[in-house]
């Protein structure tokens, strides 16, 4: 069975929704005031990975993620661009669809923007006024007030001062008025975007979206509820304080947060100029390669960037391709082998079960494909396929190995395939031609050919084994 750690309760929970159920999910999305990075790239990744893999397990899901398309950021930006904000925001959405597409994330189901739900979240405002939750500031601003609302800190586990006592260790974190964030923010410039409230004109706080979203998609409550880490405190602690001061019943039963990603020793953030862009990384690295990288560290811990991990990722990824190069799926028959196709399905999904530990599914993946390697130069040709269909449906619910074998290693984004570094890479191609001549394939070790040729690598043949040398060295 499915066990996730929960934020809420710290622990690993069985996730025992019956398989009938729609699941609800919801993830912070983001801000659009700059280029998607790596960060995005994580977080949205492994949702995505969350998502397929309940379906996979045949749940439904509804899959909400928000955009943040109003913020002091957002306007900041618009202004140094010289563009309208209108303008500048529908650019910057474009872009962001444009990296998720090529990351290969499915689609939410919904993905609201928040100007577009001014009602909704004017509304929820309201409800908190009428539980006496909110209030009129000094300035104008409309405020949550931490102090009337009990349970403030469950989720973070921080505690309030009223609940200290003189036994409680110093380290905790405490509150006090000045902690009441902000629901509505007075309007103070006449140049700044507004919206008319019953308070004046505005716009909201940045908490008050994601509240106001949930509670409009799903009244009946959130079953995951997700984000990066570094939103855990404040903004999700503020959330779930939101949604439980309107409707205390309201639930939201595992929130998942995953790590940061840590540059040169350092969380990576614009103000250190150490943000690594996914557009960037996309014009060296397979998008495929991105995701194995980024699964191959597990979601909860932080993922340290190296360029050199991610080349190490291409690698093994690389390596996995060249297994299935020749396989034939469609031959493969469902039963044949079963007990031996099992061990490797039961050690797969026993990895996924276990909080999505993808680390594992992967290696289990690159396990898989050693021993089909090794299937290959066997003549059980139909267990070859099996496997190859096995390892194929095992990367799919990762999402990955959707490429044809051959269109991926000699696509242009890796080209690295051609180097000196990469020789072992060759050498197996060169020698997966020499079997093909030897069968008489001839189109196919042409094809092989032609190919190492473009990438550098000549071949010339002798009897029965072939040689080959670089045109050029990298
Ligand atoms: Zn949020």
């Amino acid at each position: 069975m499915l066990k996730i750690f929960n934020t809420l309760t710290k622990k690993k929970e069985k996730f025992q929704f019956p398989y009938s159920k729609k699941i609800n999910i919801y993830v912070c999305g983001v801000t659009v005031y700059d280029l998607c990075h790596i960060g995005h790239a994580r977080t949205f990744i492994v949702f995505d990975i969350i998502k397929r893999y309940l379906e996979y397990l045949g749940y439904k899901t509804c899959y909400v993620r928000n955009i943040t398309d109003i913020d002091d950021k957002i306007i900041y930006a618009a202004n140094k661009k010289n563009e309208s904000i209108d303008v500048f925001v529908k650019r910057m959405i474009k872009l962001m669809h444009e990296d998720f597409l090529c990351l290969n994330l499915q689609n939410p189901d919904h993905e609201p923007r928040i100007t577009r739900c001014m009602q909704d979240i004017i509304s929820f405002i309201e409800s908190l006024f009428n539980n006496k939750l909110a209030y009129i500031s000094d300035n104008k601003d409309i405020l949550f007030s931490i102090q009337k609302y009990n349970s403030y800190g469950i989720l973070s586990r921080r505690i309030k001062k009223c609940c200290l006592n003189e036994n409680k260790s110093n380290s905790v974190f405490y509150f006090n008025q000045s902690d009441d964030f902000v629901l509505w923010k007075h309007r103070v410039n006449k140049s700044d975007p507004y919206w008319i409230s019953p308070w004046g004109p505005g716009r909201p706080g940045w908490h008050i979206e994601c509240s106001a979203i949930i509670n409009k998609f799903f009244k009946n409550g959130v079953n995951i509820h997700g984000g990066g880490i570094d939103l855990l405190f404040p903004h999700h602690e503020n959330e779930l304080a939101q949604l439980k001061s309107i409707k205390s019943s309201f639930s939201i039963e595992f929130w998942i947060h995953v790590g940061m990603v840590i540059i040169n020793n350092h969380k990576m953030s614009k103000s250190l100029s150490n943000t690594v862009l996914v557009r960037d990384l996309l014009k060296k690295y397979d998008s495929e390669v991105i995701r194995f990288y980024i699964l191959s560290t597990h979601y909860r811990h932080p993922l340290i960037f190296l360029e050199k991990n991610l080349n190490a990722s291409k690698n093994i990824l690389n390596k996995i391709y060249v297994s299935l190069l020749g396989s034939d799926v469609s031959s493969e028959h469902s039963d044949y082998h079963i007990k031996l196709r099992n061990i490797f399905r039961k050690k797969f999904f026993s990895a996924m079960n276990d909080d999505f530990n993808t680390p594992k599914a992967c290696l289990i993946l690159q396990n898989l494909s050693k021993y089909i390697t090794n299937i290959k130069k066997s003549s059980d040709i139909l267990l070859y396929n099996s496997l190859s269909k096995d390892l194929i449906f095992f990367g799919n619910i990762l999402g990955l190995l959707h490429h044809d074998p051959k269109n991926f290693l000699f696509s242009s984004t890796n080209q690295i395939l051609a180097s000196h570094s990469n020789i072992h890479i060759v050498k197996k191609l060169v020698r997966m031609r020499d079997a093909y001549r030897k069968h008489k394939k001839w189109n196919l070790s042409d094809i092989i050919r032609k190919e190492l040729l473009k990438l550098g690598v000549i071949v010339q043949d002798k009897h029965e084994r072939s040689t080959y040398k670089f045109i050029y060295k990298n």
